[in-house]
This record gives structure tokens, sequence and C-alpha cells, in this order.
């Protein structure tokens, strides 16, 4: 693990590419702090009649190119450090996609699966009690994360309406679709996943047949990349939920679609289809390290450290949650030739139907599921190939390739009003 916490680990990889790519030092300067923090005590009356606080945050990390956007977490390790490096990323995301959104993250600490459903409304709300006066749909706009749903924001629309006395479903996304959601909100990041992924091996001349897939984490985003790659003829050999992963060489040939359980087991194999799958079961460590051909870690950060890099067999890794790679890990996996699609692009769908949601509730329109698709699939090869033209043959990593088009999109809003130069008449 990181002898730094998860924030110094997220500047000190922006400083690097920053200075490699020549971007500005009063933009870097700029991305080096959060503009605001909301730490907050949401009080919660459990259903035995106890009184519990707990510690919530909110973070507005930089709003140069549009409003914050983000989503809210609920897990037992979240910590402020967490939220200000997933709210750094935010902000990269959303300009490698060129969605008119700064950058932005939340969450409580606290383990969601301990709380009985009416426990979880009164948390929602509370949270949104809490914030209430620093989100909103033209300044920082919520969503959902890891342990956090459609439910979750239907929850929190609710409380901001009743506090605001107005209907403003704009102020949230990844909304059930009966309270303004968008249709394709709940596959997109797995589908943006899915279509990057399908992009690279494009160029890199990959065959979904010959490619080997391990898949770590079952939440939202696993499930529906698993779903989507193993549609296309990708093999996957190997998945992975909280409590442990399944492992089989030769692949899950059969696929059983049980998303209401989202179960391992009951959604590569069915009663007694799965004994007709012969599958290991591994750890979700020894997930990582299988030799496959595309690795894609989906559920927290920080999975792939300096401690295991080494050991990584894959060729390729998606990084398809938020942070998997720590940045002491970067150099060694560049050496040793994999090739690490970063979570800035590869996850980027999900805000990217965020933002179609938020558009259809700003018109007062409803998109269909074909055009939701298309133009998510517009958007992220757009941002693929926009990466691409700084990686293929410029000797950096796709993750400095990435970074370098946020950068300068992020750079440009940053000094439009004027650099240093301007200031000083020209002289530095
Ligand atoms: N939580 C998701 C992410 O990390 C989605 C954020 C959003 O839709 O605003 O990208």
């Amino acid at each position: 693990m990181a002898t730094n916490d998860v924030f110094t680990d997220a500047l000190s990889r922006l400083e690097q590419i920053g200075k490699d790519v020549d971007i500005d030092p009063e933009a870097i300067a700029a991305l080096q702090q959060p503009r605001a923090m909301l730490t907050a005590s949401v009080p919660l009356r459990m259903d035995d009649g106890s009184m519990r606080y707990l510690t919530a945050y909110r973070c507005r990390y930089n709003d140069a190119r549009g409003p914050t956007k983000g989503g809210i977490r609920y897990h037992p390790d979240v910590s402020r450090a967490e939220i200000q490096a997933l709210a750094l990323w935010m902000t990269l995301k959303c300009a490698v996609v060129g969605i008119p959104y700064g950058g932005g993250k939340g969450g409580v600490v606290v383990d969601p699966k301990a709380l009985s459903p009416m426990e979880l409304e009164r948390l929602s709300r509370g949270y949104m009690r809490a914030m209430a006066d620093f989100v909103g749909p033209e300044t920082d706009i919520p969503a959902p994360d890891v342990y956090t749903n459609a439910r979750i924001m239907g929850w929190m629309a609710d409380e901001y309406e009743t506090i605001h006395r107005r209907n403003t479903p704009g102020v949230i996304t990844g909304k059930p679709i009966a309270l303004g959601g968008s249709l394709g909100r709940d596959e997109a990041t797995g589908r943006g996943a899915f279509l990057v992924i399908r992009r690279y091996a494009e160029r890199a001349g990959l065959e979904p047949e010959k490619t080997r897939v391990a898949v770590q984490g079952f939440g939202n985003a696993g499930y529906h990349v698993a779903r989507l790659l193993q549609e296309a003829g990708y093999k996957i050999v190997a998945a992975s939920d909280s409590k442990g992963a399944i492992y089989s060489p030769d692949g899950f040939g059969l696929y059983h679609q049980k998303q209401e359980t989202r179960k391992l087991e009951g959604v590569y194999c069915d009663g007694s289809v799965c004994e007709l799958v012969d599958h290991e079961r591994i750890t979700n460590e020894e997930l990582l390290e299988l030799d496959v051909d595309l690795l894609v870690p989906a559920a927290l950060e920080g999975v792939i450290h300096e401690g295991n890099a080494g050991r990584i067999r894959a060729k390729t890794i998606a990084e398809v949650a938020n942070g998997p790679v720590e940045a002491s890990a970067d150099e060694t996996l560049r050496e040793r030739g994999i090739v690490v699609l970063p979570d800035v692009l590869v996850n980027a769908g999900g805000v990217t139907v965020s933002y179609f949601e938020w558009v259809q509730n700003r018109q007062g329109m409803a998109w269909t599921l074909e055009e939701v698709r298309s133009r998510l699939e517009a958007r992220m090869f757009d941002a693929f190939d926009a990466m691409w033209a700084e990686f293929d043959g410029q000797g950096r990593t796709a993750r400095a390739a990435a970074y370098t088009v946020a950068l300068r999109r992020i750079e440009e809003a940053l000094l439009a009003g004027g650099d240093h130069a301007y200031f000083s008449g020209g002289q530095r």
C-alpha cells in the first residue's frame, strides 16, 4: 500500500504529468487544492431509537469548465483525502469527455450494508439537508457512486425540492426514470468502458474471442462491463465481488442475467447449470495477478500498487474503478509494457450520461435509449481518439495522454481571462 494518502498520490501524478507536457504552472497550481470542501456531521436516528452522528463530505474541486459534478459514496473507508482525490479525478474526467462541468465528489463514512432501508433513507435525506446550500443544478450536481443508487438519488432530490420548495430535477443525476432519470444511465459506466475497450482493441489488433478477461468488482460498473464484453465475444475467465472471486481458465461460457440478485455465481451459473461451469474459488488479490489479456479493476482505488505491480501478468488494464492503480505503480507497469487505459477516460461514460440526464431535465424532454446510446458512443469515441492522438507513438503512457487532453482543456478555461504574461505586460 502507498505510504502517501490517496490525495497526495493523485497530486504527485498530476504534477509529474503537468511538467512532462508543458502545462502552465498557474493551471497546475489551481488544481493543487479544492475550491471548497464541506464537512458535516449528519445525525441519524436508528431504528432502535438511538442516535448516531456520521461524518459526511462534499468537495467542489474545480469549476473552471462549469458546475462541479460527481457522485456520493457510502463506505466505511471514506476519508477527506479520498473525496478530494476523487473530486480531482472528476475534474479531469469531465474535461476528457468534453462535457461542461468541473469536478466534485461526496461521501459518508458509513457501512450502508449495516443499515435498514429506513435508516438508509433518513441518512440520505440528512445528507442532503446538510449539503442543501452547497449543491444545486447550476453549482454542484451529485450522482451515484460506490454503494449509492437511483433510489437514494430520488430521496435526495425529493429532500432538496422540499427544502427549496420547487421542482428541481437537475440538482442530482442517476435518479429513477419516473423521477426524471435518463434511460441508459444505469449501464452507462459499463457501456462507456466497453466502448473504450472496443476502440482500443481495434487500434491494438486484439480479437475478442482470443482476449481473456478478469473483472474485479461486481457493482454497477463491473456487472455491465462484464455483460457487454461477454456479449461481444470476449472470454470472461474470472470475476469477483467483495467476498471473493471465481476463475475458470476456459471462460464462463454460459451467461445468465440475474441483475436482481447480482450474486456472482447467480450471474455466471444458474442452478444446475452452475455445476457445468467448472470454476475455482480464488481471492481478489489472486484475480489481479492472473495470466489474462485484459484486467478490469472495477471496485475500489489502490488495488494495484508498488507491492504487486511486478506480479501483474495482464497485457492491458482498463481502469473501470476510480484510481485502482496507485501512482507508485505507474512506472513499473510502463516498464513491463502493460498498457493502462486510465479511469478518467474508461469510466467517463457514467458522468457523460449524467450530463445527458441534466440536459434532458433542463429541456423538459426525455430522450430515447437509442439517442442516449448513440450520443454516448460519439462522446466516448471522440474522447478516445483525442487520447490516442497524444498516446500513439508519443512515448507517454495512456494515462499521461488522457491527462494531457484534460489539462489542456482546463488550462484554456482557467487562463481565458488572462495569464501571468498578460497581467505582467508580457514579462514573466
Ligand atoms: N460516480 C461516477 C463517477 O465516478 C459518476 C459521477 C456522475 O455521474 O456525476 O464517475
